[in-house]
């Protein structure tokens, strides 16, 4: 019998989808997710297409893992970040190629595209360098994330959060995106860069953002997203 066994299901479906969509390669990348007293993680050395339910590792908040297999390389990074954002319950790492690019030249992505504001910010900060694994990645990655659900990984990769794996990917797919554009605008000279005041107007219609019919945005929000009046029942 195994714990939290749809949520490892879904775990290993975001990781296929992670290598599926071009977003990493190979066995680079990892996933961790937040359950009752710790978190589950990836697993060190399986690679996604043969990983099972039952090799994804269980950690406490003792920093111990359980079981026959051992947890990701970069476990320290995912039990620091989970343990100090509890706004957060999921975070994704991976070496997007063109994040990982943007990373090697040690670039933060600025708002070039509004899209940026899916970060929580207008900038996606890039991390100093540290080697992986380490105590002192955590810190520069910790640094690098503060009020922000996404990074870049000085010389290495990229990392995104977010309160469910696929609300982790979602960053992540956006962040790759971004960076590509980013990418591309400095091929052809430079992009125009959003200023402080466009991207505060991004960020507040953000917050009523991706909302389904019925749920409630928060009336105060400035500069809200609105649908169209609603008519009704369907229509036949
Ligand atoms: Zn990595």
């Amino acid at each position: 019998m195994t714990d939290h066994l749809d949520l490892r299901e879904e775990m290993i479906a975001i990781c296929l989808r992670m290598n599926a969509s071009g977003l990493n390669t190979g066995a680079a990348g990892n996933l961790s997710v937040r359950v009752e007293g710790g978190l589950l993680i990836t697993p060190s050395g399986v690679a996604y297409d043969k990983m099972r339910p039952e090799q994804i590792v269980e950690m406490d908040w003792e920093g111990r893992y359980y079981g026959d297999f051992v947890p990701s390389s970069e476990w320290r990074f995912h039990y620091d970040i989970l343990k100090a954002r509890p706004d957060v319950d999921a975070v994704l790492h991976s070496h997007a190629i063109n994040c990982s690019i943007l990373a090697c030249c040690r670039l933060d992505i600025p708002p070039v595209h509004y899209m940026i504001g899916v970060s929580g910010g207008d900038v996606v900060k890039c991390s100093a360098y540290a080697p992986f694994g380490t105590a002192e990645l955590s810190v520069e990655a910790l640094s690098a994330l503060e009020d922000r659900m996404a990074c870049l990984l000085g010389n290495h990769g990229v990392i995104a959060l977010g309160k469910t794996p696929a609300k982790a990917f979602a960053v992540l797919e956006e962040v790759e995106n971004l960076a590509r554009v980013y990418i591309g605008t400095r091929m052809l000279g430079g992009g125009v860069i959003l200023g402080k005041e466009e991207m505060d107007v991004v960020l507040e219609r953000f917050k009523s953002y991706g909302k389904q019919a019925g749920e409630a945005v928060d009336a105060t929000v400035k500069n809200r997203v609105e649908p169209p009046p609603h008519g009704g029942p369907k229509r036949l």
